[in-house]
């Protein structure tokens, strides 16, 4: 035995012991430690070992299992047939080389491969099993053979058939993926931090949280969803499916969601040009993926290219670059909201995650910080998903060195008032309300905002010199302010004075639900502020409405309906409101300002960005006016919306034929009639 295999031996058993406990702490403690690039290339280092030396390969390498040890709390269930995981590409050249083997096996020289193309799911995989017709079974994978019986959480995903048509086969085994939609996430999130419980890290462990509830009410609350992508054991006419598509048509008869981006590509050129077609709309989706998977779209030559140990040759995962990266927290500081609440943010080493320079995150609450053990100085991991706030997910306990612990102030940074972390609530609040320089200009920036009452050219930095100024003490003020005046401030000209106050003045004529919004009432956003315009109709009925009242509009709850009568119940509230009507602030009847449905029924994509539009306001003036804005090209779209610098959308667009529109054209699409 010569030293390089000595050592290589050393290696691969620190590699299993290493891997064996990351899978541990990911599927059954839902508390990963390995960033999912550092657990994949410690994978592929073992694999690479025990390819060399096929003698070092033992029984409980984790490169013979595909996933996990069975939780106690659940009965176990053997699969009919394995739920195997796919191999994995990083790179060009790793699919490059997949392809390669796939032609190599099939023997058909340089001849283009017809795979079946649909994005990889960040959840969990589950397998369904109905028996005439019923839903019997459903188990997740475990370890592949074995899986956890979680049939009654499942029965509460509202997307899975419970009953399939008539004329189905008398067994099917159906194969898809639970996850956790990003808004349902974000939800979830709020509500957890409100009543102060468990933050979840990301819609995936947040889906396996949810899914592995004892409880299946609990699971029936947290909005789970599925999409199916296989279809692994039929009784009879499995003669009838030749291909992929074939079954994701079938998954899409019996009633399942399938992905709306999957699709048949041809040849290593098709790969490449699909995978860069869901990186470029991955962040318009309303879930999370983590790549793109490629079947070889005959089964026949599925079957011919059969598995090889623990996954199927057939088939491949090309995976997005990671967004989270491991940086040094610097410092944490505290930013005043316009609520009062008081929200830790990390000051981070700047990095760079999935193509942006993060030097900021959140970190939530305090209680966050604690429960995550997080200390000033530490080594954590940074997330970024889609265009929410990076966030620090966890620190690197095996890089701590000297660390301080974080301590919430006693006294607001902004303004010195009391920090109080009232009873029930996970955040503290600067109680000084409208007293507090932050809070007033948090609430006049709020007032000013695009959904409130939308007031051209007044940004942060402006609204920080007005509020210093004391021109501007509270959202009324911006009523009574003068261009001559406006003028005397630093780096303002006359011109710009002039269009500010002009830009206020229109924004006298308002809708009743904006102005609700742009109040700023704890706990009232947008879609709260339409639907009490929805239902009490004017102010005067809103003013005056009880909890009671408040509680039977949709949506409201009891501790909405609180914060809204708290807001109504403060004279200096109802004040403010009578010097805005009085200062010329108009609503007209919601009802005959919406505007006529010249869109009704047209699907519009947009690429690249606008000149005179935000993306949210593109999407605003198309939903106006009944129309529909969606994350992807398909033959389905009316119109491609053009914007500068158009991504991939275009090319596709092009292909199959979909009018484009550039803005101007767009424009006037908006102003005509009909
Ligand atoms: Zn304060």
């Amino acid at each position: 035995m010569n030293d390089e295999y000595l050592i290589l031996r050393k290696r691969a058993s620190e590699l299993r012991s290493l891997l064996n406990r990351a899978n541990r702490e990911y599927y059954i403690l839902d508390e990963p430690t390995l960033l999912d690039s550092e657990y994949d290339q410690l994978f592929r280092d073992l694999i690479k070992i025990e390819q060399e030396y096929p003698e070092l390969c033992t029984e409980d390498s984790p490169t013979q299992r595909v996933g996990s040890d069975i939780l106690e709390s659940f009965p176990s269930v053997a699969h009919t047939s394995p739920m195997r995981s796919l191999s994995n590409a990083i790179d060009a050249s790793e699919i490059k080389q997949f392809d390669k083997r796939t032609r190599d096996s099939l023997k058909i020289g340089e001849a283009e491969v017809a795979y079946f193309a649909e994005p990889k799911f960040d959840g969990l995989a589950i397998s369904l099993r109905y028996v005439d017709g019923v839903l019997m079974q459903a188990a997740t994978r475990g370890d592949g053979n074995t899986g956890e019986q979680v049939t009654e959480n499942i029965r509460t995903v509202r997307t899975i058939p419970l009953v399939l048509p008539q004329n189905t086969p008398n067994i099917v085994e159906v194969r898809g993926e639970v996850v956790m939609m990003k808004r349902d996430f974000d939800n979830l999130n709020k509500r957890q931090a409100e009543a102060g419980e468990k933050i979840f890290a990301n819609p995936r462990n947040a889906a396996a949280g949810s899914l592995r509830q004892l409880d299946s009410k609990i699971t029936a609350t947290r909005k789970l969803s599925f999409f199916a992508y296989g279809l692994e054991y039929v009784s009879e006419l499995s003669e009838s499916f030749r291909s992929q598509l074939d079954i994701a048509n079938t998954l899409k008869e019996y009633g399942f969601t399938t992905s709306s981006l999957s699709g048949v590509v041809k040849g290593l050129d098709g790969i490449q040009d699909f995978f860069d077609h869901v990186g470029a709309v991955r962040s318009d989706l309303d879930y999370e993926i983590d790549g793109v998977v490629y079947k070889v779209n005959t089964l026949e030559d599925q079957r011919k290219l059969g598995y090889v140990a623990r996954a199927p040759r057939y088939a491949i995962a090309y995976k997005f670059p990671p967004q989270e990266e491991v940086t040094q927290l610097l410092d944490i500081e505290v930013q005043v909201g316009r609520t009062g609440a008081i929200t830790p943010v990390a000051r981070l080493e700047p990095v760079r995650v999935g193509g942006v320079v993060v030097t900021n995150a959140t970190l939530h609450n305090q209680d966050e910080i604690a429960r995550k053990e997080i200390k000033i100085g530490d080594y954590v991991v940074v997330r970024r998903a889609g265009d929410v706030i990076p966030e620090v997910v966890r620190p690197m306990l095996d890089r701590r060195e000297s660390v301080r612990e974080f301590t919430m102030p006693n006294s607001c940074p902004e303004c010195g008032g009391d920090i109080v972390k009232e009873l029930g609530e996970s955040v503290h609040r600067c109680i000084a309300g409208m007293k507090c320089r932050a809070q007033r200009a948090q609430s006049i920036w709020h007032f000013c905002s695009r959904k409130a009452m939308n007031i051209d050219g007044i940004g942060e930095k402006l609204i920080d010199q007005l509020v210093e100024s004391k021109f501007v003490e509270s959202f009324v003020d911006l009523y009574r302010l003068e261009a001559e005046k406006l003028s005397t401030l630093e780096r303002m000209g006359k011109k710009s004075a002039n269009n500010i106050c002009e830009a206020i003045s229109r924004s006298r004529e308002t809708t009743l639900s904006r102005f609700i919004y742009s109040l700023g009432i704890r706990n009232v956003g947008e879609q709260t502020a339409k639907e009490l315009t929805k239902y009490f109709e004017t102010y005067e009925r809103l003013v005056v409405a009880s909890e009671e009242d408040l509680v039977s509009v949709p949506d409201i709850g009891p501790i909405v309906a609180r914060s809204i009568r708290e807001y109504f119940d403060d004279p200096d509230h109802v004040d403010a409101i009578k010097n805005l009507i009085e200062m010329g602030v108009t609503w007209g009847n919601e009802r005959t300002v919406q505007k006529s449905k010249t869109l009704a029924e047209k699907n519009f994509v947009l690429t690249g960005t606008f000149k005179n539009f935000s993306r949210d306001e593109v999407r605003d003036e198309i939903e106006s006016r009944g129309g529909k804005v969606i994350g992807a090209v398909s033959k389905n779209v009316d119109y491609l919306v053009l914007g500068e610098k158009p991504g991939s959308k275009l090319r596709k667009a092009t292909d199959l034929g979909v009018k484009t529109v550039d803005e101007s054209m767009f424009i006037r699409l908006l102003e005509s009639e009909n």
